[in-house]
């Protein structure tokens, strides 16, 4: 467990002294699908307040147990339409909407004034079969989901490839980036730009990103499932 207090403590400064893009607020995302209570707990405890989670019934546990914790959490994984209503109810943040059905339900189950903070994922690498909406589709998308009043437009994120080269890697950045500065000119909400895991958040950050998502690093390897 204290092992888990320096990896934040590691990452945190890492991200401070990195040479990034002017973002002054740049967001760490602890991903805990995983993990254990204790090790939320511990990551919380040394000053980590946003957590995200990718399987809606492991994470609904983990809420509960946890629920005395002031916990911003993030759905970060592929959404079920029958899982809707509980994300949106349980939820801060969905970062992996791709679909207008899975926009709409999750507009459904929530409360105008309080509404879900989205970010539209988009399939960078262009694999069939990825998550994540096609490149051309966005800005159609981002109309839709703007116009949903329970629902936030916040911004975009991507998970590139594994195997990406550097190369191609910079090239995803890159799209991504413009496609947020286009977003960011056209809704006032618009402020994310969610890219970067354990393997690259440094480059991702240097690359425009201002909220990065990291599990691994901070937690180790995955124990649960
Ligand atoms: C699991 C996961 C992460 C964290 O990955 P690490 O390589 O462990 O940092 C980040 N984003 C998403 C969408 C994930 O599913």
């Amino acid at each position: 467990m204290l092992e888990i207090k320096d990896n934040i403590k590691t990452v945190r400064e890492e991200i401070e002294q990195n040479p990034n893009t002017g973002e002054k607020n740049i967001r760490l995302v602890a991903v805990s699908k995983g993990q254990n209570y204790s090790a939320i707990k511990a990551a919380f405890d040394a000053g980590q307040s946003i957590f995200g989670e990718n399987y809606v019934q492991e994470a609904l546990e983990k809420k509960e147990f946890l629920n005395s914790l002031d916990i911003e959490w993030h759905f970060i994984g592929p959404i079920q339409s029958n899982k809707c209503k509980l994300i949106s109810e349980h939820f801060s943040w969905v970062q992996t909407v791709d679909r207008i059905k899975i926009a709409n339900k999750l507009n459904q189950n929530r409360d105008t004034k309080n509404p879900l903070n989205i970010c539209i994922q988009i399939n960078i690498s262009d694999e069939a079969s990825k998550s994540g909406i096609n490149v051309s589709e966005v800005f159609d998308f981002a109309e839709l989901v703007h116009n949903l009043k329970s629902l936030n437009l916040r911004g975009i994120m991507a998970i590139p490839s594994k195997e990406s080269e550097r190369k191609t890697l910079l090239s995803q950045y890159k799209t991504m980036r413009e496609i947020y500065e286009k977003l960011k000119i056209k809704y006032n909400s618009i402020d994310t730009l969610s890219m970067g895991m354990s393997n690259d958040y440094l480059l991702a950050i240097q690359n425009g990103s201002n909220l990065v998502r990291i599990g691994t690093k901070i937690f180790g390897k995955r124990k649960i499932q």
